[in-house]
């Protein structure tokens, strides 16, 4: 019997998730997948060991009701029957929130899920989508040992300045700070950096994870300095439907002079902003690469300027740069996103081979560049995985799971 841990990344319109034995001993996956287009029509794609396709088709029919809930039963049961001597030991979670005090996973129990609910009006698009994931499993296989690990967590090691507001204190008080997202993803890169950076451990980095929801973290020390996402995620960088950071002065000019409502100005910020917003074609940045359009190709411009805006704002917390790491949908697979943006930031003397970028190589800067350039793929999962083996670990030797 092999122990698996599964992961379960659920986002706002993709489910993702992976199956583990033992990390320590077997770090790829027994498999992992994605369910896309959750709202509409879901396909499932999964993929085993070494990317040979699981089963005998890659592309596997599932849940057309496009319930999540019920996208994620019948998941479960595809995992329990895929392998007979498999033996579900756990289930690991990427929640988006975990609040100002949580610093790492935590075990799911009523009373966590209760402090995690109180948290939806922060992340009123991801949260109910984890915690119906979480709720989901406990209905499905009650008593399985389920962990929670949080994109917010990474971030609390931001010193008090990188963290505030300057909002009246009482606010601050409340919890309206900059909480920083994508934490799961940065966390599997900084494991990395060992790796990237041989004994230099001190490097002051800056990782650009761009997907659809894109920010940035600098690293000074192994930890996040600083974020370009702040109480929300709509903050800091242009994204695929996101606006990004913008004058608060819009929003009430768009509440007081137009009239509109709250929910309107949020669906705008959240769903109707970003590349396609600009574009007024696509979120999707392939799609838009690959149209003559002018907004088209205007809003990658504006993608890319406001990337290197940002990346330039946050150098103050880190003190320089020694290194700049791509990351994510578009940050692995668009070198003329990374060329456009690496071009407004040449007054750092950073430097791309362009022969390396169209390759997408690990090392994309050239020898004379003062600033490595690199490409990383993320594994959020696999951080996940391993929070969850070392926490249940962990309760075990202590006894009380
Ligand atoms: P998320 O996990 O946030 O949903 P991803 O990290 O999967 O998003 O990134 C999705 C983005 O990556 C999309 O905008 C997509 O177009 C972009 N992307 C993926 N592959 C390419 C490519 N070859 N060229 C340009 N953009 C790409």
């Amino acid at each position: 019997m092999t122990d698996v841990t599964v992961v379960l990344n659920v986002g706002s319109s993709s489910i993702k998730f992976a199956a583990f034995s033992d990390l320590r001993r077997e770090p790829t996956p027994l498999l992992r997948g994605k369910i896309t287009n959750i709202e509409s029509a879901p396909l499932m794609k999964a993929c085993g060991r070494n990317g040979v396709a699981y089963g005998r088709s890659e592309l596997v029919e599932f849940a057309p009701d496009a319930d999540p809930v019920a996208l994620i039963k019948d998941l479960l049961g595809w995992l329990a029957d895929m392998e007979a001597d498999m033996c579900l030991v756990a289930v690991g979670h990427r929640v988006v929130h975990g609040g100002q005090h949580r610093t790492g996973p935590a075990l799911v129990t009523p009373t966590l899920l209760a402090e995690l609910e109180a948290l939806i009006p922060l992340a009123p698009l991801h949260q109910p989508h984890s915690l119906e994931a979480i709720r989901t499993v406990t209905a499905v296989l009650p008593g399985l040992p389920q962990v929670a690990c949080f994109d917010t967590s990474f971030h609390r090691t931001q010193p008090r300045m990188a963290q505030l507001f300057a909002l009246p204190r009482n606010l601050t008080e409340a919890g309206v700070i900059r909480y920083g997202f994508h934490g799961l993803s940065y966390r599997y890169l900084v494991g990395n950096f060992p790796e990237l950076f041989g004994g230099r451990a001190d490097q002051r980095v800056i990782i650009a994870h761009l997907g659809n929801g894109a920010s940035l973290c600098a690293i000074k020390d192994l930890r996040s300095a600083a974020t370009s996402m702040g109480f929300t995620a709509l903050d800091g960088l242009m994204m695929g439907q996101r606006c990004g950071a913008i004058d608060p002065g819009v929003l009430l000019y768009l509440i007081e002079q137009k009239g509109m409502s709250a929910a309107t100005v949020g669906h705008i910020l959240y769903e109707e902003s970003g590349l396609l917003g600009v574009s007024g074609i696509s979120s999707d940045m392939a799609v838009l690469e690959a149209s003559a359009a002018p907004e088209a190709r205007e809003a990658i411009e504006l993608f890319c300027y406001r990337a290197a805006c940002e990346i330039a704002a946050l150098l103050p917390a880190i003190g320089g740069l020694d290194a700049l790491i791509f990351t994510a949908g578009i940050g692995e697979n668009s070198h003329r996103v990374r060329g456009l943006i690496c071009e407004h930031l040449q007054w750092l003397d950073m430097v791309i081979d362009r022969g390396a970028n169209v390759l997408s190589r690990t090392r994309i800067s050239a020898p004379t560049s003062k600033i490595d350039v690199l490409v990383v793929p993320t594994d959020e999962e696999v951080v996940i995985a391993d929070m969850t083996q070392r926490l249940l670990a962990l309760k075990n030797i202590d006894g009380s799971v």
